[in-house]
């Protein structure tokens, strides 16, 4: 943020304070604009983006943060549209990818919901043959109760044993959530089998009929979709899209303090700066937004409190492509079970078609290591955690080459975990804030991690502030207007 002469804070009048420019900071700011209203944003880091972070490595532009957006559902693609990045969009190149299970590179399986196969054959070749066995049991298994919430781990291996929980499930949920399938509630995480787990009694027949209604639907096209340049693009045209409607980004701007004016509206402190506004986004990670809730709004902030946070690294690789020969597909995934120390590798030269495009004599690969509870890999040196990778990659792939050029990127607390019971954690922290008229909390901590499901939560943020705004009359013509500068800002 520019910078402010001691004591003589900046006040500002604004109708809608966003706090935080990730993804879905970002994506309310731009909603709001596109409704008329107007917007501050306010960034502690000095950039944009969270945990989409745009780079490069050996002159390879690449995503040192979340790297896909799940095509599936609307909400990222159609604001990547919505931002102008239409021509950019990009399915992966190839949609292949395979598990390092039991010694060996296998095909990863179709025709599953996050690892639960709809009959055993589909798992073929990534089970043993009790393994197997075991899913065929289903069948005639009485129906397992899931009450209000159970864990993804138990309720998958009551069905269909550990084996299909171990080796598919908890490395597919593990590079979602870095966490744990016998913590991860099945609810939240996988509410469409939650669902059918309250009316089937079979686990395979309900993923059968999922996968039969996903057909009829035409549920067809890719699954996910990258961005030309890397996903990382996406909040940075987003933001450009604020700045030209008239929102305002400041970064640098950590806000330190949230307060409810004695008539109406919010006090924002950031800094030397202070902003009086109708309304506030809160769209920062769960400490963050427990902070700043915790005068106003205490019952939200003890919830947000208890919300617990996995930290993980990304080991970005550039090798000189004719140094290099690797198996077919985008990567693979690792099931903790077998104790390795990477969690997946994907082959970004190979995923992202416009990095092997612009960049044919490279081959770039990346690893993630670190899952919730897992801190020790997490504390060796960058050199430490390339040397596991290197090591990791030479074991399932055969590279043995050396590098160009290496990159750990790591994200501490990066991804919070939704336990057994996080649905009713996230409906009390809505109750709280629900009764503070102009408050509206969005991001990964509420209603899904993914980057759709961030920007859907900003949304419904800005859906439910809609009504607290139109009952305040504008406070300003202009949407930002400073009304007592100091010197120099
Ligand atoms: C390594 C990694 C890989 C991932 N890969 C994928 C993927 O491929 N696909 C996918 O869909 N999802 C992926 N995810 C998940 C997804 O990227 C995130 O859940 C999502 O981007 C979170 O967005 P957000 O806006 O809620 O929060 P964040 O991105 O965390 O943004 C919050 C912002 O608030 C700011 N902030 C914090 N405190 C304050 C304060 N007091 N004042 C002002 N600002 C503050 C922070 O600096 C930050 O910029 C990944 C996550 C990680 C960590």
């Amino acid at each position: 943020m520019s910078a402010t002469g001691a004591g003589r804070a900046k006040v500002t009048q604004t109708r809608v304070v966003v706090v935080g420019a990730g993804i879905a900071g970002l994506a309310a700011a731009h909603r709001l604009l596109r409704r008329g209203v107007g917007v501050t944003v306010l960034e502690a880091a000095d950039r944009v983006g969270g945990k989409l972070l745009p780079g490069e490595i050996a002159g390879a532009r690449v995503d040192f943060g979340a790297e896909s957006m799940l095509a599936r559902r609307p909400e990222a693609v159609a604001l990547a549209r919505e931002v102008g990045l239409t021509d950019r969009l990009q399915p992966p190149a190839t949609a292949t990818a395979s598990l390092w299970t039991r010694g060996a590179l296998r095909p990863m399986p179709k025709g599953h919901v996050m690892g639960v196969p709809g009959t055993a054959s589909a798992l073929a070749g990534v089970l043993s043959e009790e393994g197997l066995a075991r899913i065929e049991r289903d069948a005639d298994l009485p129906r397992t109760e899931v009450g209000d919430d159970v864990a993804v781990g138990e309720y998958v291996a009551a069905r269909l044993g550990r084996e299909v929980v171990d080796r598919l499930v908890e490395p597919l949920l593990g590079g979602v959530y870095a966490g744990d399938a016998y913590r991860i509630s099945l609810r939240s995480a996988v509410p469409q089998l939650y669902q059918a787990a309250l009316t089937h009694d079979s686990l395979t027949r309900a993923v059968r009929e999922i996968q039969a209604k996903a057909a009829a639907n035409q549920q067809t096209g890719p699954v996910f979709m990258g961005i030309e340049g890397g996903v990382g693009s996406l909040p940075l045209a987003v933001a450009e899209s604020v700045r030209e409607r008239g929102g305002e980004i400041l970064t640098g701007a950590a806000v330190t303090e949230l307060r409810r004016e004695p008539s109406a509206g919010w006090r924002v402190v950031a800094g030397g700066r202070v902003l009086h506004a109708d309304a506030v986004v809160v769209a920062v990670p769960a400490p963050a937004a427990a902070a700043l809730l915790r005068t106003e709004a205490p019952g939200a902030a003890a919830e947000l409190t208890g919300i617990e946070y996995a930290s993980m690294a990304l080991v970005t690789l550039a090798y000189r492509r004719a140094d290099v020969t690797l198996p077919e597909g985008s990567g693979f995934l690792v099931p903790p079970v077998d104790g390795r120390s990477i969690k997946a590798s994907t082959f970004a030269s190979r995923k992202w078609g416009w990095i092997a495009d612009e960049n044919p004599d490279l081959l770039v690969l990346r690893t993630s290591v670190g899952r919730h509870g897992e801190m020790e890999i997490l504390q060796r040196e960058d050199a430490g955690l390339v040397e596991v990778s290197r090591h990791d990659l030479r074991e399932a792939t055969g590279l043995d080459a050396t590098p160009l050029e290496t990159r750990v990127t790591r994200w501490t607390d990066g991804l919070p975990q939704y336990p057994v019971g996080h649905h009713a954690r996230v409906a009390r922290i809505r109750e709280h804030v629900g009764r503070l008229p102009g408050l509206a909390v969005c991001g990964a901590p509420y209603d899904g991690v993914g980057i759709p499901a961030c920007i859907a939560s900003a949304y419904a943020a800005v859906d439910q502030l809609g009504g607290d705004l139109s009952a305040v009359p504008e406070l300003t013509a202009n949407p930002v207007q400073s009304l007592h500068g100091g010197a120099g800002e």
